[in-house]
């Protein structure tokens, strides 16, 4: 079978439906032609199923400024975030949040009718000093309600959404992005994207573990797409483990639930984080309290023996539950069988967020080395991408924050570009060749009944993701993952699929995606037993203790064959010095 392909020409072709590709999209919509690509319907996006809140120094509850959101966002990376993209993003924080508010966000309010602020972990007054309500909230659904509100202006800007279309390969000639080929996962059939300028915003990738937070849909694409095209991906160590996972299926309770006061407690009803982090107890930041979960766990403390403690907020009442936190109610009703007004919660840490991803400078431009050089036409925002504001660890709300500032920035700066390029550029004879390959090698397994089935490789790597990659990590159970990781790619090569139908695909897709997820989460592996010291999320039990002489350095990946190669970048550091993290 040879596959018809479909060619589309637009200025703007940005992958990716959450905050940050509809940010970015809105701004250069209404201005030149955009697309957007998205292989979810667009309000399904993991954006969406982000409850606490989003930060910004507003200062509309108490004294704040973006010093001190600097401030304890760098400290919150343990230093290895760069400083100037993050004053980049506690600055126009503020802007960005208003123009949200504008745009219909509708968040909550003060009685004054000002935008409401609630406490969150990792955030305080006065370089670190006194507690702070920073978040900007709509209840617990606060990612709903930004996604909705400007995939509606977007919309209304007339951007064109190729809805279910899947993203397989970047077109690349002599090193400038000119678009991309997709698959119509509803229709089947090959679509040629040529454009003037493409921006990955494809989220996050914690499909790779069994107990994760994450939605279907992370599972690395854009990582896959850019290191295939020999482009290295940066901090790939770095995944955050969110303290508060439902037991036994990763979705997770927010933070906002610690933020209106919820307690942590442990088989014995202790509130255990008095022994880890005095001071901010429940509200220190999101690894040290996972550290802590684990640590519990660990040491037999957990309820009745098990791999959960608890989280208690009986003594909030039932009507802060019932306004402040409905979705978390409902998701332990519904996953547990408990109701948080009457009892208390089993929870785990649960693999959340990933810090790493696809290298970009402050313009969101993709950079193509360790240096500063970069790839034209090619931009990326959001979790997929790694401008580095969130180092070795992310603080709560900052990321729905990057998107937002980052994806905005990127659609002005993708404006720029395709104002000072008036036609397209040719496309290469063969540019839509490797995806139909990978297709139609794919399609003709069908009904072979040999192979391996993606699901079965799929699992293997979540199970062992999860025993050998998690909160702690050591030298032996990560040369046991990269071997693991190493022999799933191989056996990879041999999977087949079960249907050999072009609509609505699922088996097809899910093959692909087992592809992609091996590659990064081999990357992660070699990056995380690469890096000997503790750091942020990355917690080795053999190598104690922050290493800032060897270490205070990024690392970038390359996946060459079946070898990953590393080399480091220094961290960019203007205003903060690192200094030791107490708790
Ligand atoms: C449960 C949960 C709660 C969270 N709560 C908060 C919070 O309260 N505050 C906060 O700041 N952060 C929170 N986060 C983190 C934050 O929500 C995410 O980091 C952020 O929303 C990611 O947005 P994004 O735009 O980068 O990507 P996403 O919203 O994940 O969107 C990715 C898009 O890429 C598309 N895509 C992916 N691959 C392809 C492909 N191959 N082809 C075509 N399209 C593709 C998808 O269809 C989707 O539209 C939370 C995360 C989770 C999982």
């Amino acid at each position: 079978m040879k596959l018809d392909v479909t060619y589309h020409k637009h200025d703007v072709v940005v992958v990716g439906a959450g905050i940050a590709g509809l940010y970015a999209a809105l701004k250069t919509s209404g201005e030149v032609d955009t697309a957007v690509i998205s292989k979810v319907y667009p309000t399904r996006s993991h954006s969406g199923a982000a409850q606490g809140g989003c930060a910004a120094s507003l200062g509309n509850m108490m004294e704040d400024h973006w010093e001190w959101h600097m401030y304890d966002t760098v400290r919150g990376s343990d230093y290895l975030g760069d400083q100037d993209a993050q004053a980049l993003l506690v600055r126009d924080a503020v802007q960005v949040m208003y123009e949200m508010e504008h745009l219909g966000v509708p968040f909550d309010r003060t009685e004054e009718g000002r935008i409401a602020q609630r406490p969150f972990g990792g955030h305080f007054g006065n370089f670190g000093k006194s507690p702070m309500k920073r978040s900007c909230y709509a209840a617990d659904r606060t990612g709903h309600a930004q996604l909705h509100a400007l995939y509606e202006q977007c919309v209304k800007n007339e951007v064109r959404f190729y809805n279910e279309f899947y993203s397989l390969l970047l077109i690349m000639k002599g090193g400038t992005c000119l678009g991309l080929v997709a698959w119509d996962i509803i229709r089947g059939g090959l679509h040629v994207f040529h454009a003037k300028a493409v921006h990955l915003a494809t989220g996050g990738y914690a499909r790779c573990w069994k107990i994760t937070s994450n939605a279907m849909a992370n599972t690395g694409d854009g990582l896959a797409l850019v290191m295939r095209q020999g482009l290295p991906l940066e901090d790939m160590e770095f995944v955050q483990f969110h303290p508060t996972g439902v037991w036994k299926h990763g979705m997770l309770v927010s933070e906002a639930a610690r933020g209106e006061g919820g307690y942590l407690t442990n088989d014995k009803g202790e509130r255990f984080m008095k022994e880890y982090a005095k001071e901010k107890m429940e509200l220190a930041p999101r690894d040290v309290v996972s550290r802590a979960v684990q640590t519990e766990i660990n040491e037999g403390r957990g309820i009745g023996g098990q791999d959960c403690v608890h989280i208690d907020l009986r003594h909030l009442g039932k009507e802060k539950i019932l306004t402040r936190l409905p979705q978390v109610r409902e998701l332990a009703l519904k996953f547990l069988g408990r109701d948080m007004i009457t009892d208390p919660v089993p929870i785990q840490p649960t693999a959340h967020y990933s810090m790493g991803g696809i290298p970009v400078n402050l313009d969101t431009l993709v950079l193509g080395d360790s240096q500063k050089g970069t790839v034209p036409g090619l931009y990326a925002s959001g979790e997929c991408a790694c401008v580095s504001v969130h180092g070795a660890n992310r603080l709560g709300t900052n990321s729905t924050l990057e998107c937002a500032v980052f994806g905005r920035l990127g659609g002005l700066k993708m404006l720029d570009y395709v104002r000072q390029h008036s036609g397209h550029e040719d496309l290469p004879a063969d540019a839509a060749e490797m995806a139909r390959e990978e297709i139609e090698h794919l399609l003709s397994t069908a009904g072979t009944k040999s192979g391996v089935r993606s699901a079965d490789l799929r699992t293997r790597l979540q199970e062992t993701m999860s025993e050998n990659m998690a909160v702690y990590r050591n030298q032996g159970d990560l040369e046991k993952q990269v071997k693991i990781c190493q022999e799933l790619r191989e056996q990879c090569r041999q999977v087949a699929i079960d249907d050999g139908g072009l609509c609505a695909n699922t088996d097809l897709i899910e093959a692909v995606e087992l592809g992609h997820m091996l590659d990064y989460s081999y990357v992660i592996a070699r990056c995380a037993l690469e890096r000997t010291e503790c750091r942020g999320a990355h917690w080795r039990t053999d190598h104690p203790g922050r290493n800032d002489k060897e270490w205070l350095k990024h690392t970038m990946a390359w996946l060459e064959g079946d070898h990953v190669r590393l080399e480091y970048k220094p961290v960019v550091i203007t205003r903060f010095q690192p200094e030791e993290r107490k708790y």
